[in-house]
């Protein structure tokens, strides 16, 4: 293929062709499969050509693709008042978001769903070897082991004959252990698995379960903090149920996202605020991710009774801007805010601000205009940002969370704190990567690790173009974390304890790790050790 500088060449060179020899023009997504067929083959990777077949490579700038897939229709434990029902589709989703369309059209098989979806980035150009499983749709931990099972064998199977023209026609559900194993050497590898569920569904053995499917985050539906907004809402969950799955889950290694839903039935923009405040500030709670999703107005609701009865009335959009604005000023840097509106169809809202679908711009615009920025993870991504010439510097950032009650011999955990370990550039505009450690009084245990800039394929040669990944940047983070940890073992603090324990406590490191980021670590002498990679100190 001739060398095209820009897009404009390529078409020019598309034109070229289709008369040289009396063809149809290409289509773009034929040249990146041609493409991507001879990449396969070795060939070097062409990165001038890349950016100009690559279309929207926003997509992949966190270094992963996400895949969402939704679980089937079934009923949901929850009685929320917001919360329309439809049939057919899983509760809390209506049916014009994209995901749900993509899952109605496949029938809900997950096989199929990662198929179509892998099919459709690979199509425009994206590196589909770091796949990040997003499944949605309802409660997970509400269906049965058996579907539940069966349903992430199915998601593992699928990236593991993609692209491939054999396929077995067996159910995964017996073999899902084989199935991961297999996953750790292919080409389109799962690097994580999220799932939603309620906080009050969370205890050892659902922790255990999830785990052995591979599970690395959840996000929890917390929605607000506070029991009297909760019971109103009819949640049908406490406050202290929050707490308690949080601790959980860190302690586990997972990571924790909030689902928080301002403009709640009962609540105000002042006590919404504050809610926001003290889930930053408080050590019970401290989420690792952030979704905001602003109470949506819908028909065919309990809360749109209160509403036609002019009991219960929706933020105005002002309103929610001015409120998000206020909480994205008090973002601690930690934290990462992955969405701030769901995509449901406007025309689906009644009334209110929650159908402003670029409220993201709108509020980033606000806050330019007070000359103040987001702190917040995301927002620093370094994306396409990368300059391989910039300083990048390590910072390290240290804070209690989700430490068991002191007098509590049976959580065993006093203190826990969290390491946050950061590569930004001088003035901390840019984020390079991260590393979360926490360490307890039993653990010290990596829960992220995640260098960012755009994708980096696994097979490329190290140092290769101006790509962030594959610098060696985790491995740094990495050997960071196993210093602090190695220095604990004669942290004064604990040496109070008797000499049995203090032998055995932080004599090792335990990441949780995606099936298909297992060989990273092994490289780096971790061994996998009851669904995590260990390594000794
Ligand atoms: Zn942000």
């Amino acid at each position: 293929m001739a060398n095209p500088k820009s897009r404009k060449d390529l078409d020019c060179f598309k034109r070229q062709i289709a008369k040289k020899y009396n063809l149809p023009l290409f289509k773009t997504s034929e040249l990146i499969s041609i493409y991507h067929e001879f990449t396969l083959k070795k060939a070097k990777p062409n990165y001038s050509l890349e950016k100009i077949l690559i279309k929207r490579p926003v997509r992949s700038l966190s270094g992963i693709v996400n895949v969402s897939v939704l679980t089937k229709p079934y009923p949901c434990p929850g009685k929320c008042i917001f919360c329309p029902t439809q049939k057919n589709i899983p509760k809390s989703y209506l049916a014009g978001e994209p995901a749900v369309q993509r899952a109605i059209a496949n029938k809900f098989s997950p096989y199929k769903q990662v198929e179509m979806r892998l099919k459709a980035l690979q199509a425009t150009g994206h590196p589909i070897d770091k796949v990040e499983l997003r499944i949605i749709g309802g409660t997970w931990s509400y269906y049965s082991r058996v579907y539940r099972k069966w349903f992430i064998a199915e998601c593992f199977k699928a990236c593991n004959e993609f692209n491939k023209r054999i396929r077995n026609q067996k159910s995964g559900i017996r073999n899902l252990e084989e199935l991961q194993k297999q996953n750790e050497k292919v080409k389109c590898r799962i690097v994580g698995i999220a799932v939603e569920t309620r906080p009050d569904y969370i205890n050892a053995e659902e922790i255990k379960f999830m785990r052995e499917l591979g599970i690395t985050k959840v996000e929890l539906g917390v929605q607000a903090i506070d029991d009297k907004i909760l019971k109103l809402n009819q949640r049908g969950h406490s406050v202290e149920s929050i707490i308690t799955a949080t601790r959980l889950l860190k302690n586990a290694g997972f990571k924790v996202s909030y689902q928080m839903m301002p403009g709640l039935y009962g609540s105000t923009p002042k006590k919404d605020l504050a809610m926001f405040q003290e889930i930053f500030t408080n050590p019970n709670f401290k989420p690792d991710y952030l979704k905001i999703y602003p109470l949506a107005l819908v028909k065919n609701t309990k809360l749109y009774n209160l509403y036609k009865q002019k009991k219960f009335k929706p933020y105005t959009k002002n309103q929610l801007i001015k409120l998000i604005v206020e909480i994205k000023k008090i973002i601690p840097c930690w934290v990462r805010v992955e969405r701030i509106i769901r995509d449901i169809p406007p025309t689906d809202i009644v009334e209110g601000g929650s159908n402003i679908l670029n409220m993201r711009e709108i509020v980033a615009k606000e806050m330019a205009n007070m000359n103040l920025a987001c702190k917040c993870v995301r927002c620093r991504e370094v994306g396409a940002n990368y300059e391989s010439k910039e300083r990048i510097y390590l910072f390290k950032q240290e804070y209690e969370a989700s430490g068991g009650k002191p007098a509590s011999a049976l959580s065993g955990y006093g203190v826990a704190r969290e390491i946050f370990l950061s590569f930004e550039n001088k003035n901390k505009t840019k984020l390079f990567g991260l590393l979360r450690l926490r360490i307890t009084d039993k653990t010290a245990i990596v829960r992220e690790l995640h260098v960012y800039g755009q994708m980096a394929q696994i097979s490329r040669p190290q140092g290769s173009a101006n790509l962030s990944q594959h610098k060696g940047l985790g491995k740094k983070l990495l050997a960071q974390a196993e210093k602090i940890v190695y220095a604990e073992q004669f942290n004064k603090a604990h040496c109070k304890r008797s000499r049995s324990t203090k032998q055995n406590r932080f004599s090792q490191i335990a990441v949780i790790s995606g099936v298909g980021v297992r060989p990273y670590y092994r490289k780096l002498g971790y061994k996998l050790q009851n669904t995590y990679m260990v390594k000794k100190l």
